[in-house]
């Protein structure tokens, strides 16, 4: 896929403190974190939006969201607790067009977000 960071990211182009991975998916840390635990999971297979997201793609989301389970859990962070976050499109403020789950944790997180 071209112009695509995430894509780059995973094929090694360009750096990411990655943490873990797998056949599916890929987790690294975000570069601009909003908690003291902020990891992306990041699928291998290039899909720009949660809105693009096929049958056939079952497999990558929930592995994405085991991947995220585990990060928190060797972040230390799973029995305190954290968040999942899917962005889709400019009213989530998705700014990178490659499905990411964001693990956000290691701080009280209020309800509603903004
Ligand atoms: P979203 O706004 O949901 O599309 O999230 C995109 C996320 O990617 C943001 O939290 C950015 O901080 C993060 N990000 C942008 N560039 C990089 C990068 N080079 N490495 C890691 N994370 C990045
Ligand atoms: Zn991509």
């Amino acid at each position: 896929m071209e112009d695509c960071l995430f894509c780059d990211i995973i094929a090694g182009k360009t750096k990411g403190e990655i943490i873990k991975e797998n056949e599916f998916v890929v987790a690294f840390r975000d570069i601009n974190p909003m908690a003291p635990v902020h990891a992306l999971i990041v699928p291998k297979k290039h899909i720009a939006t949660l809105n693009d997201v096929a049958e056939e793609d079952a497999e990558l989301i929930s592995q994405a969201v085991f991947m995220a389970r585990e990060v928190a859990e060797d972040e230390g962070i799973r029995a305190e607790g954290y968040r999942l976050v899917w962005n889709c499109n400019r009213h989530a403020g998705q700014t990178v067009f490659h499905i990411h789950l964001h693990l956000l944790g290691g701080r009280y997180m209020g309800w509603p977000p903004g």
